[in-house]
Order: structure tokens, then C-alpha cells, then sequence
């Protein structure tokens, strides 16, 4: 694993649990709101959007996997679990192998993905090695490779389902940006996700919806495309105007 990031407890992160966190080195979207530049490629591309990761940026502290292990075992007592960020967690070959020993502690495991890979997610399921999943949805379909310069949207799709049918909790999290995200497409998105959703629901009351939709407020700093950090966030006021919009259609959760 290359882990470029650990945070040993965190109360935010999981909601309800108390975790410790590590950020994987290298992602294979490219999106330019991304707040994790150090950890996602950003030199040496080849062309705009190759499929693998690249990194090493000196800022970074990388931290050996056994490191980790060896400090969660020392604070198994005291936490829930460990969170699995990055950059994208999926894209690590051994990450199958990590989770097993971090699951060998005794700890539970967040992972939070952009579902890019349902082979690596179908291995965690097969395993059981995730307790909950967090998966980013970026916008509507139709403009995913535009914002994140990644084309397979079906395999993104092929993760949910999968996850869906292994019923443990999904959170499916978007990160409203002003330029990406408007009305109209966050009408869509919630249009979107009520018609993949809708056969999962008993009585079509989509407040008891599952996944459960996240919104998190973008932030200007640190961004992969320097451009953004010169956008101005949404404010409070209007995400709320935007979530009341389109409660009804897809609620969202926080
Ligand atoms: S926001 Fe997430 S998926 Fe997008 S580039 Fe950053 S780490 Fe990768």
C-alpha cells in the first residue's frame, strides 16, 4: 500500500464512530475541485488522463503499511475503526491484503472509493471486508468524464450495484461546486439517482432511500486545477436553496 497520510483518531470522518484515517497515494480521475493534489497525480502525464497513478510529490510524508499496522494495534481499545481515503483506495493491488490484517485487529473498515474498480470491489465483498462505503457521485452521468476525465461510467454503476446487493450502508457524497454544479444538473443527478434507485424501494418513500445521499461543500484550497481555488463556495444559504429543490425528487441527507 502507498499511504501518503494518517490521521490516528478522528470523531468526523464515520459518523457515530470514533476511526483512524489513511490517505492512499494516487488516483486515477482527475478532478480539477480535488482538495488532495499532493496525493493524486501531477506531473510526468503522458497524456491528459492515463490509467494508473503516478505520484511521488516530496510534500508528502509516506508512511510504510506496517507502520500503520503496528500503531492501530497499539490503539485497538480505543477506536472503531479505520477509514481508507485517498487518492483512490482501489487502485492499490494489495489493498485486499491490508484490510484482511487491519480486519485481523479487530477493527472495522470505511472505504471510501470513486467506484472506478467493481473487480477490486467485488474482491472486498467477497472477503467481507468493508463495513461501510462511501462513494463519490460526481454529477450526471452524461458529463462524468468531462469533470473527472474518467470514461467508464459503467463500471462506477457495476460498484454501486454491487455494493447494493452486499447491503452493507452505502453514502453516495458529491461535492457541490459552483461552475459543476447548478439547479438544473443537481436536479438531474437527483432525477438520475431516483431511477436507479426507485426498484430497491418497497413503498417509494425515498426519505427511507438507500444509498443515502451526502452533499459536501467545496473548499478553494489546495485544488488540482489552480483555477478553482479563485471559486467562491456556495454559501450556506443557497445549498440549502439547492437541497430543498431537490428534496423531493432524491432527499439529501446532510
Ligand atoms: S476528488 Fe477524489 S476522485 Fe477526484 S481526483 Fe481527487 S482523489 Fe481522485
Amino acid at each position: 500500500m502507498k499511504i501518503g497520510g494518517y490521521l490516528p483518531t478522528s470523531l468526523i470522518e464515520w459518523p457515530g464512530k470514533l476511526s483512524a484515517i489513511i490517505w492512499t497515494i494516487g488516483c486515477n480521475f482527475r478532478c480539477p475541485f480535488c482538495h488532495n493534489k499532493d496525493l493524486v497525480k501531477i506531473s510526468k502525464l503522458k497524456n491528459q488522463f492515463p490509467d494508473k497513478y503516478q505520484v511521488l510529490n516530496s510534500k508528502l510524508q509516506v508512511f510504510k503499511q506496517k507502520e500503520i499496522l503496528t500503531d492501530l494495534k497499539k490503539r485497538k481499545d480505543w477506536i472503531d475503526g479505520l477509514v481508507i481515503s485517498g487518492g483512490e483506495p482501489t487502485i492499490q493491488s494489495n489493498l485486499v491484503d491490508f484490510c484482511v490484517r487491519v480486519k485481523k485487529i479487530g477493527l472495522e473498515i470505511m472505504l471510501e472509493t470513486n467506484g472506478s474498480q467493481p473487480e477490486m470491489i467485488k474482491k472486498l465483498i467477497k472477503n467481507n471486508l468493508v463495513d461501510f462505503w462511501a462513494m463519490d457521485f460526481k454529477t450526471v452521468w452524461e458529463n462524468y468524464f468531462q469533470v473527472t476525465g474518467f470514461k467508464k461510467i459503467a463500471e462506477i454503476k457495476k460498484s454501486i450495484n454491487l455494493i447494493l446487493a452486499f447491503g452493507k450502508p452505502l453514502e453516495l457524497r458529491t461535492t457541490i461546486v459552483p461552475g459543476i454544479h447548478d439547479e438544473k444538473i443537481l436536479l438531474a443527478m437527483a432525477r438520475e439517482l431516483r431511477e436507479s434507485f426507485k426498484s430497491r424501494l418497497t413503498n417509494n418513500d425515498l426519505r427511507f432511500a438507500k444509498p443515502k445521499w451526502k452533499w459536501q461543500n467545496f473548499q478553494p484550497k489546495n485544488t488540482l486545477d489552480p483555477a478553482f481555488e479563485k471559486i467562491k463556495p456556495y454559501s450556506e444559504g443557497q445549498i440549502k436553496k439547492l437541497k430543498n429543490l431537490v428534496f423531493d425528487i432524491f432527499p439529501v441527507v446532510e
